[in-house]
């Protein structure tokens, strides 16, 4: 537990400087580190004594923020990872393997759930779909005996639905296995999965923790909390000893707070060499620095525009969690107090043709695949990332054609909603 509140947390968690020591986080441009002995290095590949060796393993930048991203979701051990789509594939690869299933929430990020349903499944690890609003009896029956985990988002991208955390945690550890949640869009300052039940948290850091459209990455924290020997017959992995680390049992050896981040490194960084360049950590903790202050506005104008949007003649529908009208704004209360994000999903009347005429005459919000970041973004899903479907597919998978995703910068409220309903004449 974190002696301070997380407005201090993102300004100086994960680093105290020395006396003389640099002010602002060093960026260890190094791969790799020097050693006396032979012997000294030998036990850092035994995982006897802590240390660096190689920056694919490790480097001491990214551990300073991973340090900052662990306190600041209350966790016990963090990494950084090359992006969120690494974030994610290791924190489910880290326990599930081949002949293994996994039970995830249907309303996640494309790129996640192409992960999970094509290449995961190629790996030969089965996955179950479920909604994020289905009843408990349909969640415990998504159940199997070689079921590993259980996967969903905080605030799904882009479907803006609102997972209700201790239901999915409750379904996880009736069954012996770990709920992961991805809360890239609330961030720490918004929600806190750990203390709802969740067990591992990730995040795609390139969203709101960067906040400045400049790096991509990502970030896996423990909670500690998860007693990977009290169901050892699922977790091999972590419960059975390593023949290639001299036959270490992580779970013994690093306990709950700490098996299953050195394992994830240990192994799967390893071999699959997906970290986090030091310079990109270095520009995530400029961004962590200020994210309080960030999302405060970015869920302000949120609110703004969303409120807008649904008093406007030429908007169908709007999807906001913070409109009292939203299907999840009961979970948001209870989620997310303090606001969710910046991004809003609304339906525009007239279709694909109308919400083009709309995005081209907007002049601050530019069309982009981003959200998240600190200029206002938008995106017709229905004419990019969506573009190979129907309008009946559309339809079928709840992306109407006129939908349009638009992500609140930090710029003022007023330029936004104006600069909105100048573009809504076009329409
Ligand atoms: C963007 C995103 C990802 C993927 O992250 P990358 O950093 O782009 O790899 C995963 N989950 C969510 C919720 C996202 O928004």
């Amino acid at each position: 537990m974190s002696q301070y509140r997380p407005e201090t947390v993102c300004v100086q968690g994960g680093y105290t400087p020395g006396n003389g020591e640099p002010r602002q986080i060093p960026i260890v441009q190094s791969t790799t580190f020097k050693y006396a002995t032979s012997e000294d290095m030998g036990a850092l590949f035994d995982l006897e004594a802590s240390g660096y060796f190689y920056t694919r393993l490790q480097n001491p930048t990214n551990d300073l923020v991973a340090a900052k991203i662990a306190e600041l979701e209350g966790g016990t051990a963090a990494m950084l990872t090359s992006s969120g789509q690494a974030a994610n594939f290791f924190a489910m690869f880290n326990i599930a393997s081949c002949g293994d299933h996994i039970v995830s929430s249907s309303s996640i990020y494309g790129g996640t759930f192409n992960l999970i349903s094509v290449t995961m499944a190629k790996m030969g690890i089965e996955a179950t779909f479920v909604s994020p609003d289905c009843t408990e009896e349909e969640l415990n029956a998504a159940f199997r005996p070689n079921t590993k985990c259980v996967f969903g988002e905080t605030i799904a991208n882009p479907a803006l639905t609102v997972l209700d955390i201790e239901k999915f945690a409750k379904a996880a550890h009736d069954h012996g296995v770990p709920l992961i949640v991805d809360n890239t869009f609330p961030t720490p300052v918004g929600c806190r999965p750990f203390d709802w039940g969740a067990d591992i948290v990730t995040h795609s850091t390139t969203k709101y923790m960067d906040g400045h459209g400049t790096a991509v990455g990502g970030a896996i924290v423990d909670s500690g909390k998860f007693d990977w020997m009290a169901h050892a017959e699922k977790f091999p992995g972590l419960c059975t000893p390593d023949d290639s680390y001299h036959g270490i049992t992580y779970a013994e050896k690093f306990g709950k707070e700490g098996a299953f981040i050195t394992k994830c490194t240990a192994q799967l960084m390893r071999d699959f060499g997906s970290i986090q360049s030091p310079q990109h950590a270095f520009y995530l903790n400029l961004g962590l620095e200020s994210l309080h202050v960030r999302m405060a506005r970015h869920c302000e104008n949120g609110q703004a525009v969303a409120e807008f949007l649904a008093a406007h003649p030429k908007i169908e529908k709007v999807s906001y969690c913070g409109l009292p009208g939203d299907k999840y704004h009961a979970l948001a209360q209870k989620y997310l107090p303090n606001g969710s994000c910046g991004v809003v999903s609304f339906e525009i009347k007239g279709g694909r043709k109308a919400a083009e005429t709309f995005m081209k005459h907007l002049k601050l919000a530019a069309i982009e695949t981003h959200v998240a970041d600190a200029r206002t973004c938008c995106l017709n899903p229905a004419s990019s990332t969506h573009r190979q479907m129907t309008d009946e597919q559309l339809a079928a998978a709840g992306v109407p054609a006129g939908l349009v995703r638009m992500s609140c910068g930090l710029e003022n409220k007023l330029d936004l909603i104006e600069d909105i309903d100048q573009a809504l004449a076009f329409a």
